[in-house]
């Protein structure tokens, strides 16, 4: 059995007349993690175990962070999760909630990460946040769930960070026959490492990130996600920190939902969709969630911006 849920796959009037288009809401914010990571790390971390690994250690302080801690308890395995001064009490709570070890070291994600992988000993499994095939193809269930409700979508909109999403949702297209179903792929302007990458045309890193929507924060996107952005349709698209905090605060309005920035810059696209969205009709929009900003805390952004 999976440790992810079926989410709904619903219709949305609010965002429909917003928009112009018919926009579809696949609400991977209701996942027990709170966030569509659960899907593919769920499926990993079963993996590693069938594998005989009898801990999880990750250094995310976001929602990949939660969702190893989260799928540690339920596979009754040991999680360790090393995290970077920076990290919120919030984060940390949410992560000892599921009874996962929290070690807060360095100063910067790359120094957490670095004993994060000192630590790994035999019987332990590194979880990636977005770089492991394992992921992408747990993600893609979430196209799969779509498939079987019968849906078609002509678009689909989904954000970026490491482009593990993208590669789930890439990879579930294509194995449901939806190889030429373009992707419009949403970051922030300052964390647009897939946007750089692709005009481009190569895997680059970004020299600084700065954005509100801290789990699109990352330098480089994944090759995976590169290589799919050039194998078939993806579009890139960027938003301000300001759109995707407005968009927050608007879907939860509409939907009753509180979503992070991150996935904000998605719905960002669907209220204001550009005239390349525009061309197409069913537009399905991957609300990915995440649970690491409280409402007080995107006000307090929304304020400063
Ligand atoms: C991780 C995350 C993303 C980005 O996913 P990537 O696989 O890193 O591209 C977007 N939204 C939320 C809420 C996330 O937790």
């Amino acid at each position: 059995m999976s440790l992810h849920i079926e989410t709904p796959l619903l219709a949305s009037r609010p965002l429909s007349l917003a928009s112009g288009l018919d926009i579809w809401l696949k609400l991977d914010a209701l996942q027990p993690s709170g966030s569509f990571k659960l899907r593919g790390i769920g499926a990993a971390c079963q993996a590693y175990a069938q594998q005989g690994k009898r801990r999880f250690i990750s250094s995310s302080g976001g929602n990949a962070g939660i969702a190893v801690a989260y799928a540690g308890r339920c596979l009754g395995l040991a999680v360790t999760v090393v995290v970077p001064e920076t990290t919120t009490e919030r984060a940390k709570q949410l992560i000892r909630q599921e009874h996962a070890e929290v070690i807060v070291h360095g100063k910067a994600w790359h120094e957490a990460n670095a004993l994060a992988l000192s630590m790994l000993g035999e019987d332990d499994a590194y979880i990636h946040p977005f770089d492991d095939p394992l992921l992408w193809q747990g993600h893609a269930s979430m196209i799969d769930e779509v498939a079987a409700k019968g849906f078609s979508p002509d678009a689909v909109v989904v954000a970026v960070g490491g482009g593990g999403l993208l590669s789930g949702v890439c990879e579930g297209l294509a194995r449901n026959g939806w190889g030429q179903v373009p992707v419009f792929a949403v970051e922030t302007a300052g964390a647009a490492s897939l946007a750089a990458a692709m005009a481009q045309r190569q895997l680059i890193a970004l020299e600084t990130v700065n954005t509100v929507a801290t789990s699109l924060a990352a330098k480089q996107v994944c090759q995976r996600a590169f290589q799919w952005s050039q194998a078939r349709p993806v579009y890139s698209h960027v938003v301000s920190d300001q759109a995707a905090l407005d968009a927050c605060e608007q879907f939860l309005l509409d939907q009753r939902i509180l979503v992070e920035p991150a996935c904000g810059a998605a719905l960002a696209l669907a209220y204001a969709p550009t005239a390349a969205l525009k061309q197409y009709q069913k537009v399905l929009v991957i609300v990915c969630g995440g649970v690491t900003a409280t409402l007080d805390q995107i006000r307090q952004w929304r304020a400063a911006c």
